[in-house]
């Protein structure tokens, strides 16, 4: 497990260049992320913990953690233009407390660690720059392979099978209860929002209703992800979409079999995604799906007398984490920071003051998180019962900027009981990170290095397949005992 390693590698294959002409130019740019803001700044925005709203809530009995890998390759040794792309994600569940029992000190007992961890990997491969199926074009291709992706990627943990697809739908649906059909913004193929009612596409998927187009209709066309598509060159961004929402979706797979099957169960569990609860890109428009998913699973509990899930996205990299070091010494341990929208604007992403961030990606709010042990965490936690993690910033007279409802602690009734959590699942083995992060970030990275080739080679036996030569859809499941 490298995860230890991480933090060096975090500018992935960008060189530190030493060379004079940077120096100087970096003399004259700005990185406000990285300038210590005054010290009165970053307290005035702190609590402790300790001093958070108290929920009446059990302690999470397990965790569930979701991370990802990606790799795009040569499908042709030789041929660089041929490419195909991987993913792979992992969900860890983890018995907090067997786990607990098992850390002694922040030392481990990994076979102890191991007893009390199920994992859970779903493997895909889409087909990235000329690389095609049957006589589609390469967006084409992607949109049928994803959709096959999709539809076989099942977890069977909750009784019948359920897919990502199913997910999807539920996203677009109810807790317990996923829509029968989805409408599509626009046909991916002639871009028409369709005639009449438009254009509704179910699991069976269904057909462009403009008379000159009736290209076929996916299910997981309402994600666009096909937009990014590169016809002739690296795919890696959309590969990337690709397995974020398909991390994404896995958790919603396990809310929601915990939600039909033993809420009270669900109320137990701390969900961690690797990431902020965000989605970016052409897929941002899901985020008022996850919210009003969100807020109906919280509704749906309320009215049982359960109190809610823990849901919390950790980041790993990034301009907040990068901030995060930069300050943090400045945050005492056991601390959490309000990141209100002025102070994100001003010292972190560079835009006016009254700049609306957050306003298409998010469904939950970021905090920096200090642990007991001095280490700092970046993550997002949804708001409770609902309502927006960000609101457009108004100016409230000579005070300055009016205190959002998004900004107010009480908005975050399950933030304390998520980072004692976090708290508590920490380990010296891994800086920054919490143990049952590490473990999906092990099970789900690809074999990287010499597993390249052995990528490669993969894509290679699937392209010369007789019967499908262009297919190449592959999923494995590992046993799961949730
Ligand atoms: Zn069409």
């Amino acid at each position: 497990m490298s995860y230890s390693q991480e933090r060096a590698s975090r500018l992935g294959h960008v060189p530190i260049v030493l060379s004079p002409a940077v120096a100087d130019a970096l003399k004259n740019w700005d990185i406000p992320s990285l300038a210590d803001p005054d010290e009165s700044e970053i307290t005035a925005r702190c609590v402790a913990v300790s001093d958070l709203p108290l929920e009446r809530r059990p302690a999470p009995a397990f965790a569930l953690a979701f991370d990802g890998s990606s790799q795009e390759v040569e499908a042709k040794a030789g041929y660089p233009s041929i490419r195909v792309g991987f993913f792979q994600i992992a969900g860890v569940y983890v018995d907090i407390l067997r786990f607990l029992g098992a850390a002694n000190d922040g030392l481990l007992d990994v076979r102890e660690l191991e007893r009390a961890q199920v994992t859970q990997t779903v493997n895909s491969v889409l087909p990235g720059s000329n690389v095609f199926v049957g006589g589609a074009s390469g967006s084409g291709s992607l949109r049928i392979e994803l959709e096959r992706a999709f539809a076989s990627s099942r977890i069977t943990d909750f009784g019948p099978p359920f897919s990502l697809t199913d997910a999807l739908l539920t996203i677009h649906g109810a807790p317990g209860s996923p829509a029968s059909s989805i409408k599509l913004s626009k046909c991916p193929v002639c871009g028409s929002a369709g005639i009449g009612v438009g254009n509704f596409v179910d699991i069976e998927g269904s057909h462009c209703n403009e008379p000159l187009c009736g290209s076929p209709l996916y299910v997981t066309d309402v994600l666009r992800i096909y937009e990014e598509f590169a016809e002739d060159s690296s795919n890696v961004l959309t590969l990337t979409r690709a397995m974020n929402i398909s991390e994404r979706l896995l958790l919603v797979s396990y809310l929601d079999g915990f939600y039909r099957t033993s809420r009270k169960s669900l109320s137990n569990g701390l969900f961690i995604t690797d990431g902020p609860l965000a989605v970016y890109g052409p897929i941002a428009p899901m985020k008022s799906q996850f919210s009003s998913y969100w807020e109906q699973l919280c509704a749906g509990l309320e009215r049982e007398d359960l109190a809610p899930p823990l849901l919390v996205g950790i980041e790993k990299t990034g301009r907040f984490v990068d901030h995060a070091h930069a300050i943090r010494e400045a945050i005492l341990p056991g601390h959490v920071m309000m990141l209100d929208t002025p102070y994100v604007n001003r010292h972190i992403v560079n835009q006016p003051e009254d700049h609306f961030y957050g306003k298409d990606e998010f469904y939950g709010r970021r905090f920096l998180y200090r642990t007991t042990t001095g280490e700092v965490l970046v993550v997002t936690v949804p708001r409770v019962p609902g309502g927006p993690p960000y609101e457009k910033p108004s100016f409230d007279g000579a005070s300055g900027f009016a205190r959002q409802a998004s900004e107010s602690w009480e908005s975050y009734p399950t933030l304390r009981a998520t980072l004692e959590s976090l708290d508590s699942l920490q380990t010296r083995l891994y800086p920054d990170a919490v143990i049952p992060v590490a473990l999906a970030h092990s099970a789900s990275s690809l074999p990287l290095g010499t597993g390249k080739s052995v990528l490669t080679l993969l894509a290679q036996q699937n392209l010369g397949m007789p019967q499908d030569s262009v297919s190449v859809s592959r999923f494995q499941f590992s046993r799961p005992k949730v």
